[in-house]
């Protein structure tokens, strides 16, 4: 059979569930993952399943094997990023780098398995990267009939360059009004809930921030894991934050409050929002949300 996520490669089921209704599945692609049946036919569109079995993949070396409900596959589907072409050809240069042990060591690529590692739609995705990082001279393809690569000098210093901008990994953005009224839901609601799943929890100081998206918020954003975009009261420049984390390939998890919700922007209304009532109901919803998906 073909994997129900990916469709491109061949998995076989490894058992079900004695109700029947839960698989377990082996994929060379996604990895090992544990879904309820038919939950994957509703992903029509190539990017998501691309991310879907990007995200199994990446899960690959936790202890359990990772289950999948409808649930799981929605929240899924509203926060894990959109990477750019230019981010999945740094995932490239990354991973042909781990695989290196010394400077100068041949590595190998493996298209069928590999495609999942750089968040890539099809074999034919990583093909380009992998052309364009030879091209640019970031790496030299050793064989003409092999798929053997090794990293340049160019290419080592290319990444130490982009991984010392990128922080440590623990930070969240968080993007809100500064309204008085809605300082509370930020101490009590999403701070806790970040700071609870072993994050850190960054907010500009409201006198710092005047509308406009400067040097030291652009550097905060490009540092962050992901963000927490809360829209309620429609400020401008929270918009601006957000698709400008969006376009980094940055996870952005969108609030609003209920009263607020018929309000959201029309391009981003496509986006599942978290709508909440008050600021316990905030905190709760985005703790279990920040826990799901962002345990890497
Ligand atoms: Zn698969």
């Amino acid at each position: 059979m073909s994997c129900p996520v990916c469709r491109e490669t061949l998995g076989h089921v490894l058992n079900t569930s004695d109700h029947g209704n839960v698989s377990r599945i082996s994929c060379p692609r996604c990895g090992v993952f544990e879904s309820s049946d038919g939950i994957f036919r509703s992903l029509k569109k190539l990017e998501d399943r691309a991310r879907i079995s990007a995200w199994i993949r990446s899960k690959e070396s936790d202890p359990d094997v990772i289950c999948i409900d409808q649930k799981k596959l929605d929240e899924l589907l509203l926060i894990l990023p959109s990477y750019d072409f230019h981010t999945k050809r740094i995932l490239l240069l990354e991973l042909i780098f781990k695989r290196t042990g010394y400077p100068g060591a041949i590595v190998e690529i493996n298209f069928a398995g590999d495609v999942a590692l750089v968040w890539a739609s099809k074999s034919d995705e990583l093909k380009y990267y992998l052309a364009s990082l030879v091209e640019d001279g970031f790496i030299t393809k050793v064989f003409e009939h092999a798929d053997k690569y090794k990293i340049n000098f160019s290419g080592l210093e290319y990444l130490k360059k982009y991984q010392s901008s990128k922080g440590d990994g623990k930070q969240c953005f968080v993007a809100m009004s500064f309204s008085p009224g809605l300082l509370s839901v930020y101490e009590n609601g999403i701070k806790p809930a970040i700071e609870d799943n072993g994050f850190i929890s960054y907010r500009v100081d409201a006198d710092q921030h005047v509308d406009r998206i400067d040097a030291k918020i652009v550097s905060e954003i490009k540092k962050s894991k992901f963000m927490v975009a809360d829209v309620t009261e429609q400020k401008s420049g929270v918009y601006y934050e957000a698709g400008f984390a969006h376009g980094l390939g940055i996870p952005v998890i969108w609030c609003v409050r209920d009263d607020d919700l018929k309000n959201v922007h029309f391009d981003t209304r496509q986006y599942n929002h978290i709508v909440w009532k008050n600021e316990d109901e905030l905190r709760e919803k985005l703790t279990d949300l920040i826990n799901v998906v962002m345990d890497v």
